[in-house]
């Protein structure tokens, strides 16, 4: 049976066909869009059904974040938050923590009501919440274990209660890189030494599973049909996996997730030949919504949030250092070996000497073996020149940029981490459309909102959380941060043909919206509502 859904607007993304005002869909794909008028040829031939619910609302692609980490956000989702930007998540709302103070009243508030094992807060920063430390945990609770987890992630602050609880003294840290074992504090790989002690417990069954039911009620309410795991693996490969199936591959999950490999993970005590062999058994094991294709993530430089980004000169205003992620030499190695391959190969950059080395590496595996429809991309890409990004055309790549950096970050970083010019310039969106670069937005959940239409706000105003707008010449248009979050996001995922746009032979995924994000004043696209989205013919009405 056919079904027919009317609309006040349907923006199709497809710029032969841009408008319509009704869609006809038949086993999960699209026969035409158009008018009621125009689909007769189909609706004369078969039985059919027309929709009206949405007639006075408006339908726009399924909606895509092509990075995001559903294994990062089951981990973090169940922690308590105290965060410097407010949140509002499907179960409650988050109120904006914004100094020390407060950050360690929250702490305590928390551990007085919370009677969990191990005590997790997330979000600590130390631009609004002040260096963390061993000792200023102790002064708000020292009789349990508590850890403080950085707002990027990619750090953590715990307690002496906790290290004993783990097992963590001195002498087994001693000599372990990104491990300041008096501070209490453990970075970038050293983080990765924290997480195995805390596995048996961020990892326990019932907590993990809890924690990817809550990322499927953020990646549904935010309206998408397709998000992006840009790192399988960060955590526990096989266990992500059968987690993941279990809770997604079910007819009540009502979007697909296109999983890419952690590099790191999957190359681990495998050679490159197995680990191809590897990833060809994942694609020989694709479920309907759970798709490994030839795609491998890889990383460069530290984490944005905690100012870890490697940057070209002039630096940070305190002269300190980023962190390699991958030292350069190893993401030469590894690039090359996918390139040669044929993988479609994702570097997260986010400082300007990131992009650098990830370009340098691209432009080597160019002149050993030239490739064109690569798919290259440059995930995150907090900072970058605009001759890098004229070098990323000439190269062929690709970017996938989380904007919300500028919206959280640009304010403090202005005056606190880089200056003005080159805090009002991350995420340079326009630039890089001038270019005709394949642009993307993402959340790279929880790092933003998992929201596209927040998002896509703040692309196209540039406004940060002080309410300053930061290098207007950098905004785009409502219709570009539109393809940024769908036709866009597909081509970065390469999954085009696909989705991504609305037009005849395409699958069926479309997000109906309150209001036309391209035609209310531009400050008002993020308060434009997700009322349902369509997955492959499915209706899923949004939770409100
Ligand atoms: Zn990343
Ligand atoms: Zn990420």
């Amino acid at each position: 049976m056919i079904e027919v859904y009317l609309a006040k607007t349907i923006v199709t993304m497809n710029a032969s066909w841009p408008e319509a005002t009704a869609i006809a869909i038949r086993e999960g794909k699209i026969l035409e869009v158009g008018t009621l008028e125009s689909l007769q040829p189909w609706l004369i031939r078969f039985e059919h059904r027309v929709i009206d619910t949405y007639r006075d609302a408006v339908i726009v692609p399924g909606f895509i974040d092509p990075h995001l980490h559903p294994s990062m956000a089951a981990v973090i989702l169940p922690m308590h938050f105290i965060t410097a930007m407010p949140w509002s998540l499907p179960w409650g709302h988050v109120p904006a923590t914004v100094t020390a103070e407060g950050f360690d009243q929250r702490l305590a508030e928390i551990a007085k009501v919370e009677d969990d094992e191990v005590l997790i807060v997330w979000g600590h920063h130390d631009l609004w919440h002040g260096a963390m430390t061993r000792s200023r945990i102790e002064a708000v609770e020292s009789s349990r274990p508590v850890v403080v987890w950085n707002r990027s992630f990619h750090e953590l602050h715990m307690n002496s209660a906790c290290m004993s609880f783990l097992n963590i003294t001195e002498d087994i840290v001693e000599g372990r890189p990104q491990i300041d074992y008096a501070r209490g504090r453990f970075f970038e790989n050293g983080l990765g030494y924290a997480i195995q002690k805390l596995n048996p417990y961020i990892l326990a069954e019932a907590r993990f599973t809890f924690g990817l039911e809550r990322l499927k009620q953020v990646v549904a309410a935010g309206g998408h049909t397709t998000v992006g795991d840009m790192a399988v693996g960060l955590f526990d490969f096989d266990r992500e996996l059968n987690v993941t199936r279990a809770l997604f591959e079910n007819d009540s999950t009502p979007f697909r997730i296109e999983q890419v490999p952690h590099g790191a993970v999957v190359t681990h005590q495998r050679t490159f030949e197995e680990t191809n062999a590897f990833i060809e058994s994942l694609i020989e094991g694709n479920t309907p919504r759970l798709h490994f294709r030839k795609r491998i993530k890889l990383f460069a430089d530290g984490a944005f949030f905690s100012q870890l980004a490697q940057l070209l000169p002039p630096g940070y205003l305190d002269g300190h250092q980023g962190e390699w992620l991958m030292a350069p030499d190893v993401l030469e190695e590894r690039i090359d070996l996918f390139w040669q391959a044929g993988y479609q190969i994702h570097v997260h950059v986010t400082g300007d000497m990131g992009v650098e080395v990830a370009l340098d590496c691209l432009a080597k595996a160019q002149a050993k073996k030239p490739r064109f429809d690569h798919g290259f991309t440059l995930e995150h890409m907090g900072y970058a020149t605009p001759e890098q990004l004229q070098r990323a055309k000439r190269l062929g790549a690709s970017v996938s940029a989380n904007i919300y950096y500028l919206h959280e970050l640009s304010a403090r970083y202005a005056e606190l981490s880089v200056g003005y010019e080159r805090a009002s310039t991350m995420g340079r969106l326009a630039s890089s459309f001038a270019l005709d670069l394949t642009t993307a937005i993402h959340s790279d959940f929880t790092m933003a909102p998992a929201e596209p239409l927040l998002n896509m706000w703040v692309a196209v105003n540039r406004v940060n959380a002080q309410g300053e707008v930061m290098g207007p010449h950098e905004c785009i248009s409502a219709e570009q941060a539109l393809a940024a979050v769908t036709i866009n996001a597909a081509k970065v995922l390469g999954i085009d043909a696909l989705t991504g746009s609305l037009r005849a032979g395409k699958t069926a995924d479309m997000t109906i919206l309150s209001d036309n994000p391209l035609t209310v004043p531009s400050m008002a696209i993020k308060d434009v509502k997700v009322l349902a989205t369509v997955f492959e013919g499915e209706l899923t009405q949004a939770l409100q």
